[in-house]
């Protein structure tokens, strides 16, 4: 095999966490890799390990002992890491992402341990294309970059942001099958406003406050330069968690001229309209005869609002602006009405509808009696009694997604938006709620989870090689997975189909984005293979062991 002449032997092959096997490297092997002597006796299969691995990792007393844990484990033997995560994701996906990776980053510098990913820092300016050279990988197809300016409903936690790229880049592996090594976490670091973390002596970013204007576009510019000269046009880029004062810019600015992809504002959307068009399969109905209401206007609220919209005008063929109409938003400072234009932030003001100011939730719900609502607010109980019985009111079956991050912020918790409705609404959330008794019926609240969506979205654009992300393949993705629900996962109350079956759902989704590439004349992979569910299958990254001769 032709990287069989690139593995290191005996020590150095037992600390590359890209070869190692650990205790499953075979007599042969151990005599082939002067491995001798460096292992325990005991020869242990990759299952044997893994077993070993969860009792481990079950008995640890908090999350982050098994994040902890779990990123070790990615630094030294990443093939075990990869196959553990897949073989338990429903387990593990809470502590590699949220809600224990944003934990992880607040204390990201008391856990600091071997590095992961690569720094771009303020004092890298002029030398950003040096930084990328020292990444040991050249052929890199997949980057999540932030700039932790907003990690999850957290805020600013500086160059601690980099547990998110380094967390998602693992779900591009284990649930899209991109593999490893062609996937490169990056935290640009201009600073931060967080005193507490300037002043915690364990910090491990730059101690100033973020640069703003000019010195934070200069770095920018410069570092989508270099990638793209230095990997080329098809590397994708994930800007992730980045404020929404930039995250709408460079998104704008970058998708004309770069693969670029926004995972706050594009994946949230495309995975909250995949669980609309599945629970409109319960209710019945149209997206298009449906009125939808959001708490919080930033990243995700207008994101999904947007995507939305221009579903509603693909299926209707009415102009966007007017489908628009439908889709409601409230933020701090009330409903966003056509009064309050001047003061808006350009992303809001699409949204400015007409109607008479209101100051609250409570009041914006009795007015405008949707049928949908939506909490991207970052404030947690903000759905309260009232307004969940208001929405059960005028609805026999009110849709209400609660998906602000971590479960502390989320608006409603799951129990309540059952009990509340009298066991009628369809409820999902951003982070897990365990099903829930309500007289008698157990219901599964659905995950709204970006997970379900960037992974096999990424897969699809890696495949088909495709050079621009376009908004067609957000709408494709949200369809694949809806037709993924199951009767089966509906009777229980989930719109979304179980994380277990994540790899096939992710191949899916891929097969749609990638067909839509081709359609649009963006991808460069050419001949388009025939079969796309397949070829997406079998590009996968699978992490059994291989064996060295
Ligand atoms: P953001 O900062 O861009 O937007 C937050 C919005 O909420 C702003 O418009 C703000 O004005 C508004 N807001 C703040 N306090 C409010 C209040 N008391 N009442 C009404 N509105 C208020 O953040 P974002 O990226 O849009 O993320 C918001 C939340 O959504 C976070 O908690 C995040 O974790 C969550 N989220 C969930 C998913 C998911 O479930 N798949 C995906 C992305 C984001």
């Amino acid at each position: 095999m032709p990287w069989a002449t690139s593995v290191a032997s005996g020590y150095t092959l037992l600390r590359d966490p890209h070869h190692n096997k650990g205790l499953a490297f075979t007599e042969e092997e151990r005599d082939g890799h002067y491995l001798r002597g460096l292992l325990p006796p005991a020869v242990l299969s990759q299952e044997l390990q893994i077993k070993k691995f969860m009792n481990t990792l079950r008995q640890y007393q908090t999350p982050l002992q098994r994040y902890i844990a779990m990123m070790n484990l990615q630094e030294t033997d990443e093939r075990l890491f990869y196959k553990l995560l897949i073989d338990n994701v429903v387990e593990l996906l809470p502590f590699v992402y949220t809600p224990t990776v944003g934990e992880a980053c607040q204390k990201y510098g008391s856990i600091f341990g071997r590095p992961q990913g690569l720094y771009v820092s303020l004092k890298d300016k002029g030398k950003v294309l040096e930084v990328l050279r020292n990444w040991p990988h050249r052929n890199i197809q997949v980057i999540c970059v932030t700039d932790g300016e907003r990690i999850l409903g957290l805020g600013d936690l500086g160059c601690q942001g980099m547990g998110i790229p380094v967390g998602k880049l693992a779900l591009y592996t284990a649930l899209g099958g991109v593999d490893p090594s062609v996937c490169l976490p990056i935290t640009i670091d201009v600073g931060t406003n967080n005193e507490k973390l300037l002043n915690d002596e364990f910090y491990i970013g730059l101690r100033q406050k973020r640069a703003t204007g000019e010195e934070y576009d200069e770095l920018i510019e410069e570092f989508m330069a270099a990638v793209k000269q230095f990997y080329g046009e098809k590397v994708l880029i994930q800007f992730e968690d980045f404020a929404n004062h930039n995250a709408f810019d460079l998104l704008e600015k970058y998708s004309k001229s770069h693969l670029v992809f926004n995972d706050d504002i594009q994946g949230t959307a495309s995975v909250v309209l995949a669980g609309l068009l599945a629970a409109l399969k319960m209710v019945g109905g149209t997206l298009a005869e449906q009125t939808y209401l959001f708490l919080g206007a930033g990243e995700a609220g207008t994101g999904i609002a947007e995507l939305i919209a221009l579903e509603i005008s693909k299926q209707t063929n009415a102009p966007i602006e007017e489908c628009r109409k439908k889709v409601w938003l409230v933020d701090s400072k009330g409903l966003i009405v056509d009064s309050r234009k001047g003061s808006l932030q350009p992303f809001k003001k699409p949204w400015a509808h007409e109607h008479e100011p209101l100051k609250t939730l409570y009041d914006a719900v009795q007015s405008i009696k949707p049928t949908v609502l939506i909490g991207t607010s970052g404030v947690g109980r903000t759905f309260t009694k009232e307004i969940i019985e208001a929405m059960s009111s005028f609805n026999e079956r009110p849709i209400i997604f609660s998906l602000s991050n971590p479960t502390s912020h989320s608006e409603c918790t799951a129990e309540q938006a059952y009990t509340w409705s009298q066991g009628r609404s369809i409820f999902a959330s951003g982070s897990p709620f365990a099903p829930v008794e309500y007289e008698g019926k157990t219901f599964v609240p659905g995950q709204s989870n970006n997970a379900y969506i960037f992974p096999g979205l990424g897969l699809g654009l890696v495949i088909s090689g495709a050079v621009r992300v376009h908004e067609d393949m957000l709408l494709a993705a949200s369809k694949a997975l809806a037709d993924q629900a199951t009767q089966d996962n509906f009777e229980k109350g989930s719109i979304f189909p179980p994380f277990t079956s994540i790899r096939k759902i992710s191949a899916h989704i891929a097969a749609a984005v990638a067909a839509k590439a081709y359609e649009l004349g963006l991808a460069t992979r050419l001949p388009p293979p025939s079969d796309l569910v397949k070829y997406a299958e079998n590009c996968m990254y699978t992490p059994v062991y291989r064996n060295y001769r």
